[in-house]
């Protein structure tokens, strides 16, 4: 199934389904024709086929020679010597072919069903293995972490080859190209729409062991990833003064870029810091950060000069400190590696995916279902539009400075809020002394979200509210028998605001999978296109969560502030994002390369990105901090669904903010299941997916500020 690993982006939205490899990192098609069988297909294919051919046609009529000879070429392209020889092949196909419509609708029906079976009691098998990890129910011990790290559906695509039900789906219905679904899906009926997404659960037959090298790479350079810290007490300028706190060991890039955002509240006095950051994320970049300071509170870094020394002061437990000499040697292009073996891994299923031969493919054609240039097209939009200049001379008169490279992650626009966290922690606590008092609210929650009573009330009966360990997810059912879970986190004295602030986000989602599972008309539709439309539908409720609780809704002035904030992140993320993608062409068109040329390319495409779309905001050239993103080296390619995924949610809220109710629109919205993204938009809201409505809000946001700006 399609669904990327996108829950690490935005929330936890917990996604279990069939072929849990292939969800997780590979999946998407080419604008190249399907390419010819892999070698790996036996010598007799050509003429057993042939020979099919003719009896298929004889026993069934001229009128299914086309469908024959697609499913033949379809099961041609995933055969291999050790699923049998010829005259099991044939058997196969003579007895499998269903060459009538009844025979055919009852495969479909009865593969809808059973599929949705497997699917429901995976997903059901996962949720209770993960229950002691994720809910709030006392002491985790050390083989509850193997249950909740077992995935119980991760052989079924072979085991599906393996006795055959994967080739009589790949006989009897369509393989598409992400071409074919965007020229031709508007006019498939909703059972045609069934049937591809179906015959796509078997597109690839990746072998276990190239799965395995591509969990291997994706872990490897997680880890490295997770252990990229910087102790920034250990920074000193040239005075020998350290600006950081002691103790303070920030991640990066997370919390590199959350602490240049931090500062700008300390205004002036924190320019000295974010500068030092920006520093230290070009040195990460350059790979000309020394490597005994990764990690280690055992030096101290002036990263201006680059002078390494043993640290003149303590600050860590003396087991973090790690040995070795106080050098400047930079750190080996280990950045760089780390992202050549991912590539290396990911490529290794390109021979198994005949509509999409390569990442690159899989990630855009089939993840998000949107073609590369299109998507392309789409930042140009953002990052090319006037409203950017217009904004950024704001935030210059706000800061009342000259915009500076890191100014990317300016973080002033800020919704104000009549009420302090206080108050709306007390007014929480009262309303939800319990994760039970939540429950029995939902109904009504609903109908002030314009859900009627009844709707509301199915909605409600489908959702089990449990206590979170952490800060609260959603988890959907995978079968209509069973319910959505919505986790989320009370204290012992009541749930407080920001716990009500997730609550009702993943409440959201909720309803989301509620209707996309319960009310969909086929359950191989179930779904949304991808978690960017979940989290923008969760986003929605999440953002009138003061009127759920009974205060006015944000006025139009903290509003343009939260439009403001969105789309300059959306331009920041847009040029990380182009970024992303031209370093894995390039990875494609060098795949000889060493991770030192590779480090060369990538400060190359960073600098020519921010050269076209930033210098002319920032008036500074050649800066590289556009490839600081921790997700390009462990994530695969992920980087653009973040600008997506803003744009959508703009879309959408625009629909609610025409429309005037959103409970009606929801259902309707949510009903569409998962087709394209595009084909979902459209019937959401009469256009495709685009930038359009992020900048005609921007348009209007801006405007908002200025006058209240000239009022002041
Ligand atoms: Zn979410």
């Amino acid at each position: 199934m399609r669904h990327v690993g996108l829950a690490l982006l935005f929330c936890a939205v917990m996604v279990v389904s069939l072929n849990s490899q292939e969800k997780s990192m590979d999946s998407p098609k080419s604008n190249l024709a399907p390419a010819a069988a892999p070698a790996i297909a036996p010598p007799w294919m050509k003429s057993s086929n042939a020979k099919l051919e003719g009896t298929l046609v004889a026993k069934y009529g001229e009128s299914q020679r086309a469908r024959a000879l697609r499913g033949l070429h379809q099961v041609a392209e995933f055969w291999r010597a050790e699923d049998g020889d010829a005259a099991t092949y044939e058997d196969f196909v003579l007895a499998n072919f269903a060459g009538d419509q009844a025979t055919l609708d009852t495969m479909f029906n009865r593969y809808q069903r059973l599929l949705e079976q497997l699917d429901g009691h995976m997903h059901e098998i996962g949720r209770e293995f993960r229950q002691q990890q994720d809910l709030d129910l006392g002491p985790v011990l050390p083989f509850d972490e193997a249950f909740g790290g077992y995935d119980p559906s991760a052989h079924i695509i072979d085991d599906f080859f393996a006795n055959k039900l994967a080739f009589t789906v790949l006989l009897n219905f369509p393989l598409t190209t992400l071409d074919e679904r965007l020229q031709q899906g508007k006019n498939w009926s909703r059972r045609q729409w069934a049937e591809v997404r179906l015959a796509e659960r078997f597109s690839k037959r990746i072998p276990a062991d190239v799965n395995l090298a591509i969990a291997q790479a994706a872990s490897d350079s997680g880890q490295y990833i997770a252990q990229y810290n910087i102790w920034m007490y250990h920074l000193v300028d040239q005075q020998g003064q350290r600006l950081f706190p002691p103790k303070m060991r920030l991640l990066s890039h997370w919390n590199l870029r959350d602490e240049i955002k931090s500062e700008y509240a300390e205004g002036q006095a924190g320019l000295a810091k974010q500068r030092t950051v920006q520093q230290v994320m070009e040195r990460i970049v350059t790979q000309t950060i020394p490597q005994a300071v990764v990690d280690n509170p055992g030096v101290d870094w002036n990263p201006y000069t680059n002078e390494v020394r043993p640290a003149a002061a303590q600050d860590a437990d003396p087991s973090a400190v790690k040995t070795g000499a106080a050098s400047n040697t930079r750190e080996p292009d280990t950045r760089y590696a780390m992202l050549l073996k991912d590539y290396l891994a990911a490529k290794k299923a390109d021979p198994y995916s005949p509509t999409a031969p390569t990442f690159i493919d899989r990630r855009f054609d089939e993840d998000r279902e949107i073609p590369e240039t299109r998507v392309k097209a789409m930042l140009e939009q953002i990052l090319t539009s006037p409203l950017v200049a217009q904004t950024a001379k704001l935030i210059e008169t706000r800061l009342g400075r000259p915009l500076e490279p890191f100014d990317v992650w300016y973080n002033g626009f800020r919704p104000g809020s009549k009420y302090n966290e206080a108050e709306l922690n007390a007014m929480v606590a009262k309303k939800y002394p319990t994760a039970e008092a939540y429950q029995r609210d939902i109904p009504n929650l609903l109908m002030k979200l314009g859900f009627t009573p009844e709707k509301a009330n199915y909605v409600a009966a489908n959702i089990i509210v449990d206590p979170a360990r952490g800060s609260g997810h959603a988890m959907g059912a995978g079968m209509r028998s069973e319910k959505a879970h919505l986790r989320t986190r009370v204290e012992k004295t009541g749930m407080n605001y920001k716990g009500f602030n997730i609550a009702v986000h993943e409440m959201g989602h909720n309803v989301e999978q509620t209707f996309s599972l319960n009310e969909v008309d086929y359950t191989l539709l179930q779904g949304v296109p991808n978690n960017a439309f979940t989290e923008a539908l969760a986003m929605l409720l999440q953002g009138h969560d003061l009127e759920l609780l009974g205060l006015p809704a944000p006025d139009a002035a903290s509003q343009a502030e939260k439009t403001l904030n969105d789309f300059w992140g959306t331009y920041e993320i847009a040029g990380v994002a182009l970024v992303d993608t031209g370093v894995w062409h390039w990875m494609y068109d060098h795949p000889q390369a060493t991770p030192q040329q590779f480090n060369q390319a990538t400060v190359q495409i960073a600098k020519e990105i921010w050269n076209r779309y930033y210098a002319p905001v920032f008036h500074q050239r050649d800066v590289v901090l556009l490839a600081i993103y921790s997700h390009m080296i462990d994530s695969f390619l992920y980087l653009p669904d973040y600008p997506i995924g803003h744009m959508i949610g703009f879309q959408i809220e625009e629909q609610m903010r025409k429309a005037g109710a959103i409970g009606p629109e929801f259902e309707r919205m949510a009903k569409m299941g998962d087709v394209t993204p595009d084909l979902w938009m459209e019937n959401a809201t009469g256009r495709p997916v685009g930038p359009e409505a992020l900048l005609e809000a921007t348009q209007r946001a801006l405007h908002q500020a200025l006058t209240t700006a000239n009022a002041k």
